[in-house]
């Protein structure tokens, strides 16, 4: 997988997340159709019905989520309409509803570039689940220095 980087967004994304066992040819062209069907009203600015139909209760904007040729693992679209608050809705939705006779592994890892913050975004069973990796160092030694400071006054 590769890592699209969204510079608007502030936030880089690597990992992957493979899936057990390889989807069928009517999955991977299913996920095609709702990331083709949902992108188009965002292009557009146009309601799509069709998105309703594919995929009832769908989260907002695009479905960043399609399937590798080979069905082994899901990958991401990285067209400039994605927004990275739509990335963990739609997989949360995805787990939870078509992919559910599936099991995954990986995880997929977010840089928070000016929060400074690991994370990743990892699926247990049907649930999505994010975990913090790393805390902001830099934030940790401000305290610090903050806390000194009065003490240095005196
Ligand atoms: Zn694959």
């Amino acid at each position: 997988m590769h890592a699209p980087l969204h510079p608007s967004d502030g936030v880089v994304i690597s990992g992957a997340l493979q899936i057990a066992p390889h989807l069928s040819r009517d999955a991977m062209d299913l996920l095609q159709a709702i990331a083709a069907a949902s992108l188009r009203p965002a292009v557009d600015d146009t309601p799509s019905a069709l998105v309703d139909q594919l995929a009832p209760g769908h989260p907002d904007g695009p479905s960043p989520w399609v399937s590798c040729p080979e069905g082994c693992c899901l990958d991401m679209n990285d067209d400039t309409y994605i927004r990275i608050d739509a990335i963990e809705p739609w997989l949360s939705y995805l787990v939870g509803t078509l992919l559910v006779d599936h099991s995954f592994s990986g995880a997929l890892m977010f840089w928070d570039c000016a929060e400074r913050t690991f994370s990743a975004l990892v699926i247990d069973g049907t649930r999505v689940c994010r975990k913090p990796v790393l805390r902001r160092r830099d934030r940790t030694r401000g305290q610090r220095a903050r806390a000194l400071r009065p003490i240095e006054s005196v």
